[in-house]
């Protein structure tokens, strides 16, 4: 390496270290379980976005071994070449049974199916409309096209009445409306039947990603666009299948137009391996067990210990925001106090991972939790005896 190289990489991380920035990744010993052994010791895990549990599930770990001594363990090829098996088809099948839409198209992951589905869709000429706080994976995807762009205050309909009101002098070949379902730092919704009703007046697609609502909201986890209603409206939503369906993938669910010029048109469909064969079996289990009575009491099971720790934390006194979900930030304020916090709830058997500044702003500081269908009564209450401790310690509350 040139000398000169090495040292711009020692600069950059001595950079990070001085701004607080740098931190050293934790390591899960065993599963990802509801109590996890983490950097070496057992802790009680609000940190993961294992909804359901399902990364442990015995018939999810059946159906991976399976189809492993079925087909092997990798694709071989991209899916244009010869890497698409009767398995991936199958997936999509249930997907799109499950979404209720024509079809649906399964990527590597959820970030790459947003980059999939906006550079499908995006080009020189049209513009796309997103929220202030869409996930990375929705930002990196519109940079990669040549499309205009335009950013509306979060959550915000009269900011996005007028920046689509802006278009009206303006020629568009067409406008693109893309948000977060459930937004994962504040745990909030997005208000798509309002992003719906403003897109049909200006003549504009709706494109929702529902990484955080996939198996958590709507009829046995089908995502936001079912908890409102608006199957027959909405035009594109991309899910995950790395959080609650407990595996790793991403996908979209849309027209079966769309998704026959995506096999065409999107680079991380044409030029990136398809999942190996027991990824989609695992997921084709996921999404079966869903919609069962199973899946059901799970959904269930999920949003009741959702309602007691977020009612916990509110009674001990935490600001815990405008959360909506599974989501339940800790709000603290500034950013090293935040981090401060999370490192001694870890010292005392809690994993909440601390977020600052730049991922969110420089005075909403916060310890981030995200409770699971996993988590026993007793894992809850002993999490909020050490809440308070803490808290306590720290003069949070
Ligand atoms: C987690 C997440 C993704 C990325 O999904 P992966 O399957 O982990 O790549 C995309 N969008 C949002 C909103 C997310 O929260």
């Amino acid at each position: 390496m040139p000398q000169a190289f090495q040292e711009w990489i020692q600069a950059q991380l001595d950079e990070l270290k001085a701004q607080g920035l740098y931190r050293k990744l934790r390591i899960l010993g065993g599963e990802q379980r509801p109590r996890a052994v983490i950097d070496g010791r057992e802790v009680i895990n609000l940190s993961s976005n294992n909804y359901l549990g399902l990364t442990t599930h015995p018939q999810l770990r059946a159906a991976a071994k399976a189809a492993i001594d079925r087909y092997g363990v990798g694709a071989g090829a991209v899916r244009t070449i010869i890497g698409t098996m009767a398995i991936h088809e199958e997936l999509e099948r249930k997907l799109a049974a499950f979404k209720h839409t024509e079809a649906t198209l399964v990527l590597q992951s959820g970030f790459t199916a947003n980059q999939a589905v906006l550079g499908t869709i995006l080009g020189e000429g049209d513009l796309v409309i997103s929220d202030e706080l869409n996930h990375a994976s929705i930002i990196d995807g519109i940079r990669l096209t040549k499309a205009a762009r335009k950013v509306y205050r979060h959550n915000d309909m009269d900011d996005l009445e007028r920046v689509l009101e802006q278009t009206r002098g303006e020629q568009y070949r067409k406008i693109v409306i893309v948000t977060d379902g459930v937004f994962s730092m504040d745990g909030d919704i997005a208000p798509l039947p309002r992003i719906a009703e403003l897109a049909q007046a200006y003549g504009a697609v709706t494109m929702v990603d529902d990484a955080h609502a996939s198996g958590v909201l709507g009829p046995h986890g089908s995502g936001t666009v079912h908890h409102f209603g608006l199957e027959r409206v909405w035009d594109i939503s991309v899910g995950t299948l790395s959080k609650a369906i407990g595996a790793v993938g991403g996908y979209a669910a849309c027209s079966l137009a769309l998704r026959e010029l995506m096999e065409h048109r999107a680079r991380p469909f044409l030029f990136s391996t398809a999942h190996p064969p027991s990824v989609a079996a695992t997921c084709i289990a996921a999404v079966e067990l869903l919609q069962s009575a199973e899946g059901q009491q799970l959904i269930d099971r999920l949003w009741e210990n959702t309602r007691f720790f977020k009612r916990g934390l509110q009674e001990l006194g935490f600001d815990t925001g405008i959360s909506e979900t599974p989501i339940t930030p800790i709000i603290i304020g500034e950013g090293a106090k935040a981090m401060q916090f999370s490192d001694r709830l870890f010292a005392r058997g809690v994993f909440a991972q601390g977020i600052a500044y730049p991922t969110v702003p420089r005075d909403k500081g916060r310890v981030r939790t995200i409770v699971t269908a996993a988590h026993s009564r007793a894992d809850l209450e002993e999490a909020l005896n050490v809440f308070e401790t803490v808290g306590r310690e720290m003069a949070l509350i």
